[in-house]
């Protein structure tokens, strides 16, 4: 299978790495935590593939619905027709989404993977500005950031690896420092605050949208930051008139033990991006909520000359399996009591990592909730790749972002395979570390 795949197959990031060894695992199954390989092996699959298998592999409850919806309705175009699902899933997800007194998000509009979701709020944005006035043609961006691969998401993002083959790209930014930036120091937040305060007073009146990660930065190496960051993000943004966009496609559906980040942050934003994990890993969707604000200026006027219609829409979008899918996950979810358990995960996960303090092969452990980032000491630029590897050899599927190796496990993860996670951590680093 290995040559086979290597014959025809381009896989994305993974393979064009000089890296010997990186062979890909060929997996043949999975149910719960545990994938299978071609040869009948198991390994825990602690990165819930790619991030997105929320309530574990092939759950019998959402592989039922997923089969009924499957026999009922394959497909419908979102163009001017409508199905059940995609407006149960619509109104499950408002009901669920962030809301505080004076703000809330009504609307949904539906994308197919997380990167095209943030294209979605990405020209959302910036048509909102035009139709609310006045064109405002800056994004403020945030060093770290990573929001998807298409040119829009990479030009918002914040990592030279992913960024600067593709300059000048394509929307103007303004970036601006994170506020997860380790070289920034213990004031890293102040700093940060700081540095919007001073992007805002002096272009303000021309960002349609602040784009953030709320809490943690992750795919960009997993920065973790403080709240007060995102109450100054929503002050500065209020003040001059701009958006404030929540990229919650890696947080969300419960990651952080709630629902979004944004909870767990006590901040609402005016949109707020979801992927990844909505679907339980089933089939791609992505969604984008809005406020009834950013909606309403949508709308045709009396006196109009052109359409005020957003121009975007997919082919897919709003499939009615993959609406199955996500209708079925967050049932799941409620009904099994997952926010809990992720809650609980992620306790659980900071008690066994406590005791890799003090090992000078561990250069920082960074977690918000389940959402974990091990970064090891650097012996060069593969050292976090070489513990994956071997953390794979002791049963456990884990993969790096750069010298900074990902947990990211289902939400449900049962205590023994916790421990077990951890295990082949160490494992690991005693095999790479010596
Ligand atoms: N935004 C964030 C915060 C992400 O973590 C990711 C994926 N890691 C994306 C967007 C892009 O999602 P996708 O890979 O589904 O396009």
């Amino acid at each position: 299978w290995t040559a086979r795949d290597e014959a025809v197959v381009w896989h994305p990031f993974t393979q064009h790495t000089t890296w010997a060894g990186d062979e890909p695992t060929v997996v043949a199954s999975a149910e719960g935590p545990w994938l299978t390989d071609v040869d009948g092996r198991r390994l825990l699959d602690g990165v819930s593939s790619l991030w997105t298998t929320t309530v574990g592999h092939c759950h019998p409850r959402v592989n039922e619905e997923v089969k009924r919806q499957l026999d009922t309705l394959d497909h419908a175009t979102f163009l001017g027709s409508t199905h059940r699902p995609g407006i149960e899933l619509s109104e499950m997800l408002v009901e669920r989404a962030p809301r505080s007194a004076e703000r809330s998000l009504e609307k949904v509009f539906y994308a197919g993977d997380g990167s095209s979701a943030v294209e979605v709020a990405l020209k959302m944005a910036y048509q909102f500005s035009a139709q609310s006035g006045r064109a405002r043609p800056d994004f403020v961006r945030l060093q770290h950031a990573y929001h998807g691969d298409t040119l829009g998401a990479v030009s918002v993002g914040g990592h030279d690896l992913f960024h600067s083959t593709y300059k000048p790209l394509l929307l103007t930014t303004v970036g601006a420092a994170s506020p997860g930036d380790r070289a920034n120091g213990p004031d890293r937040v102040a700093h940060a605050e700081a540095d919007l305060e001073r992007i805002m007073a002096e272009r303000g009146e021309d960002v349609c949208a602040i784009i953030v990660e709320p809490l943690m930065q992750g795919a960009a190496g997993m920065f973790d930051y403080d709240a007060s960051y995102l109450r100054t993000a929503r002050r500065l943004a209020d003040e001059h008139g701009a958006l404030l966009i929540f990229d919650e496609v890696a947080t969300g559906i419960g990651r952080t033990g709630s629902m979004w980040a944004a909870n767990r942050a006590g901040v609402v934003p005016d949109m707020l991006t979801l992927g990844k994990g909505v679907t339980a890993g089933y089939l791609p969707l992505s969604a984008v909520l809005t406020s009834q604000r950013v909606y309403d200026a949508f709308l045709a006027r009396p006196g109009d000359t052109g359409p005020r219609t957003f121009f975007h829409g997919h082919t897919y979008t709003a499939n009615p399996i993959c609406c199955a899918a996500a209708i079925a996950n967050l049932k799941v979810m409620e009904e099994e009591g997952v926010l809990d358990q992720a809650a609980a995960l992620g306790e659980r996960l900071g008690g066994l990592l406590d005791g890799f303090a003090g090992d000078d092969r561990v250069a920082e452990v960074r977690r918000v909730g389940t959402m974990t980032g091990v970064e090891v000491a650097d012996q060069g630029p593969r050292t976090g790749f070489d513990v994956c590897q071997a953390a794979r050899e002791h049963g456990v599927w884990l993969r790096p972002l750069g010298n900074t190796v990902i947990l990211m496990p289902p939400l449900n993860l049962g205590v023994s395979e916790t421990e077990l996670m951890i295990e082949a951590l160490a494992k690991g680093l005693d095999d790479v570390f010596g």
